[in-house]
């Protein structure tokens, strides 16, 4: 069920409005992953630029074709968009992406791999408190446990999936602490220059960078990339994100709380919860996260400091549970993804056009040598790691075949 399915059932089925939006980015999709098989007679090299999700399973499908390659990653560690902190709780906290927004049994599909279901546990996320902050007033939404339901990992993370998962069969291939500065394809090979001075040559190169990082001029393209495809670039939207998660002496919170009235609410893109980060984990901790991207993020990711982000926040949640947020705070970790040097930003999450026709003008390989990936141009499951894993995928059966 795409997120359009979603709306029409969730007004069918007679959800609140308030609701819908929460739903539109937490809905369980059933597009699965079909893991490709095929024949291909290539023997040259692959670069893969970025070693998010999508460029991480493009370097596992290339490993399992015994096809040379090297991905080359601007930031110390792999994981981009998908980082674990392992210091603030007792169990380790997604930074980035949390929620597994399908069936698990993606997670199999997405390594071929049927057995490792048995080897991971599943939180099914189904809060069962839900309120609203609107006009200084905090209601419950008391139906809405029966409509939401989806999975999170119990003891690892989406990072730790990666690690556990797809890295070790391709760790020697990562080079961190690489950031491309300008990809040639202007003879019969193709070169991606690391800080301005190394140089790696290859037959086809994989870009996965953030479509941020493609609208800004970190990389430089010689030649220019052909204006079909800047145009297309430009018309998607990756607005600001961030997330924090607090540890409290006392659980005041609900399960979740939302903000702002039904219009506020429906906004398509924009988002802004807190939630009990600690639900159904195996842990006696308080741990609140706060989630919030695009447009409704911004107040938070332009602040000039993690202590100002942490001030802004206390004193917000001060104001709907009268002073309890200052008075039970611990600790707390701030990830401010729009301040990401190499990410610059949330997920995309508006384009300005066909959405298919943007995605497919990306998609398409420049002279067979220069490919594009990413969670933005997934079609099925964009703005998800599974999403940018099944690009990975489409992009090397692309380039093989
Ligand atoms: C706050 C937030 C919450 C999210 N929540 C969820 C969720 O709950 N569930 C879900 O499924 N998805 C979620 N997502 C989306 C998900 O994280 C992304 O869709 C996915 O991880 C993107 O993978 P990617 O490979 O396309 O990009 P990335 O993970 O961004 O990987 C791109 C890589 O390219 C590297 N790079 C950039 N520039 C260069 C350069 N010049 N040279 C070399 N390397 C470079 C970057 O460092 C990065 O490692 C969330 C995202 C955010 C920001």
């Amino acid at each position: 069920m795409n997120r359009k399915e979603f709306i029409k059932k969730s007004l069918a089925l007679g959800i609140g409005l308030p609701l819908i939006n929460l739903f539109l980015d937490s809905c369980t999709s059933d597009e699965g992953i079909d893991f490709p098989v095929f024949e291909t007679n290539f023997s040259g090299k692959v670069l893969i630029v970025g070693a998010g999700a999508a460029g991480l399973a493009a370097g596992y499908l290339l490993h399992r074709y015994g096809v040379d390659f090297e991905i080359l990653e601007a930031n110390s560690t792999y994981g981009g968009r998908t980082k674990r902190n392992t210091s603030l709780a007792n169990f380790p906290i997604d930074l980035g992406a949390e929620w597994i927004h399908q069936s698990p049994s993606v997670l199999a599909e997405i390594i071929n791999n049927p057995e490792i279901d048995a080897t991971l546990d599943f939180i099914v996320y189904n809060p069962q408190s839900i309120k609203t902050y609107n006009s200084g007033k905090l209601s419950s939404i008391n139906f809405g446990s029966n409509y939401y339901s989806e999975h999170k990992f119990k003891n690892t993370s989406w990072f730790g999936f990666f690690e556990q998962f797809i890295v070790p069969d391709i760790l020697p291939k990562i080079r961190v602490n690489s950031p491309v500065t300008n990809i040639n394809y202007q003879s019969q090979k193709v070169t991606a220059t690391v800080n301005n001075t190394t140089v790696y040559e290859a037959d086809k190169i994989l870009i996965t960078t953030p479509i941020n990082v493609l609208k800004s001029d970190l990389i430089e393209f010689t030649p220019k990339l052909p204006s079909d495809k800047t145009n297309a670039i430009n018309s998607i939207t990756m607005g600001d994100g961030i997330k924090v998660f607090i540890e409290f002496s006392e659980k005041f919170y609900p399960d979740i709380l939302l903000f702002g009235g039904v219009g506020a609410l429906l906004s398509d893109s924009s988002e802004k919860i807190y939630y009990d980060a600690a639900f159904r984990k195996n842990t006696t901790k308080n741990i609140l996260g706060f989630f919030c991207v695009q447009y409704n993020a911004t107040p938070y990711t332009s602040l000039g400091s993690d202590q100002e982000i942490i001030a802004y926040i206390l004193a917000e949640l001060d104001e709907v549970f009268d002073g309890k947020a200052s008075k039970h705070y611990l600790n707390h970790v701030i990830q401010n993804w729009s301040k990401e040097p190499y990410i610059l930003g949330s997920y995309a999450s508006e384009f300005d056009g066909d959405e298919n026709a943007i995605k497919n003008t990306i998609s398409n390989p420049i002279e067979n040598k220069v490919y594009f990936a990413g969670e933005a141009i997934s079609i099925d499951n964009q703005s998800t790691v599974d999403g940018a894993c099944e690009s990975g995928y489409f992009a090397v059966e692309t380039m093989l075949t």
